[in-house]
């Protein structure tokens, strides 16, 4: 948590009415929109002009969210996004931890002249922030945010829309609370949210029951079609090229989730999907135990994110990526073969 001088300021910061833009990274999942939303509602009940701009358009089963029609996807809206910024007293960074993650929004928030305040459970934040809340050992950015309001707001009743959405970022980044990032404090914070109205079945059922046929036939495909085993390396990996994502109608979203099927084979303990998208080769680790995807994403692929789930980007052609990935795995070897 920030300390007791951080956290005096910023609610001194917020006792009169600001301006305030929350920003989050680019390709916004659950956790992202779910902290940007969730702390949208709380500004909001306390009389603050706010909004949520968003590098691009969030996934389509997202829409349902409390507050997506008041977001704005910067990339669609630059002009907007540029004036709101640098009119900003206050810009929240949520869920990411480096402005290159904001893509075109970066040079806009860091000139910008209002306060900057970071809150991010991403490994090795940048310090660029006036205010840097970070715990790499929390579940969600939504978790964090929960506790921030909690902070600076001890007798506050958060609404049900807030509670929606925070509700939504901690379900998914725990992958429905069970990646050991979830604690008994993650529970407690839920245990509130369901209290405050957050309906958990309704929200599993928006997230998870509304595949359309065509993400059924592309995880199908993936699964019985793409799915590479290197069994040496316990490893596997899928990989599609825009063609194949085109040929099912490929929607924002649909890949979602596919990298942890190639994870849940008994004997991988590391798992990596290569999706060709905007001329470049969008990639997705996840790992079980030791194997530290944060670091060889880092390290390879331009990228990071968290112990056991991070991503990166490939500038090269797909078959040269995945080339390089492979020829990089027998240096990890021994690392790759441990469970714990
Ligand atoms: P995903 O594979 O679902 O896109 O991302 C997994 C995790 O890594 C998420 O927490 C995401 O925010 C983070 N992540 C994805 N791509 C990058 C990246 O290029 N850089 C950093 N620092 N984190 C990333
Ligand atoms: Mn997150």
């Amino acid at each position: 948590m920030l300390n007791r001088e951080e956290i005096e300021k910023i609610k001194d910061l917020l006792s009169e009415k600001k301006k305030i833009v929350i920003t989050t990274h680019y390709n916004p999942d659950g956790d992202a929109m779910g902290s940007s939303l969730g702390l949208y509602h709380y500004l909001k009940s306390k009389k603050h002009n706010v909004c949520v701009i968003t590098p691009n358009i969030w996934p389509s089963f997202l829409d349902w969210m409390p507050g997506t029609d008041h977001c704005l996807a910067g990339d669609n809206h630059l002009k907007k996004a540029a004036r709101l910024l640098e009119e900003a007293d206050i810009i929240f960074s949520l869920d990411y931890n480096a402005l290159k993650r904001t893509n075109e929004l970066a040079d806009l928030i860091g000139s910008a002249k209002g306060t900057k305040i970071m809150i991010d459970h991403h490994i090795q934040p940048d310090g660029y922030a006036d205010y840097t809340y970070s715990d790499i050992a929390a579940s969600s950015t939504c978790e964090m945010i929960y506790e921030f309001i909690k902070v600076l707001d001890e007798k506050v009743s958060i609404s049900k829309e807030c509670a929606e959405c925070l509700y939504t970022g901690i379900m998914t980044d725990t992958g429905s609370f069970k990646y050991s990032s979830t604690t008994s404090k993650t529970h407690l914070a839920v245990a509130d949210l369901i209290e405050q109205g957050a309906k958990n079945t309704y929200i599993h059922h928006k997230l998870f029951d509304t595949n359309t046929y065509e993400r059924m036939r592309l995880l199908g495909f993936c699964l019985s079609e793409k799915l590479t085993l290197l069994n040496e390396y316990h490893t596997a990996f899928i990989a599609l090229t825009s063609a194949e994502l085109e040929s099912f109608n490929y929607k924002k979203g649909d890949t979602e989730g596919i990298v942890n099927y190639a994870l849940s084979i008994g004997e991988i303990n590391f798992s990596a999907i290569f999706i060709e998208r905007d001329n470049e080769i969008k990639i997705s680790f996840r790992s079980k135990g030791s194997f530290d995807v944060n670091s060889f994403a880092r390290n390879h692929f331009e990228g990071g994110g968290h112990h056991n789930a991070a991503g990166g980007k490939g500038a090269e052609t797909m078959d040269e990526t995945i080339m390089r990935f492979i020829q990089l795995l027998p240096q990890y070897k021994q690392a790759l073969a441990l469970h714990e």
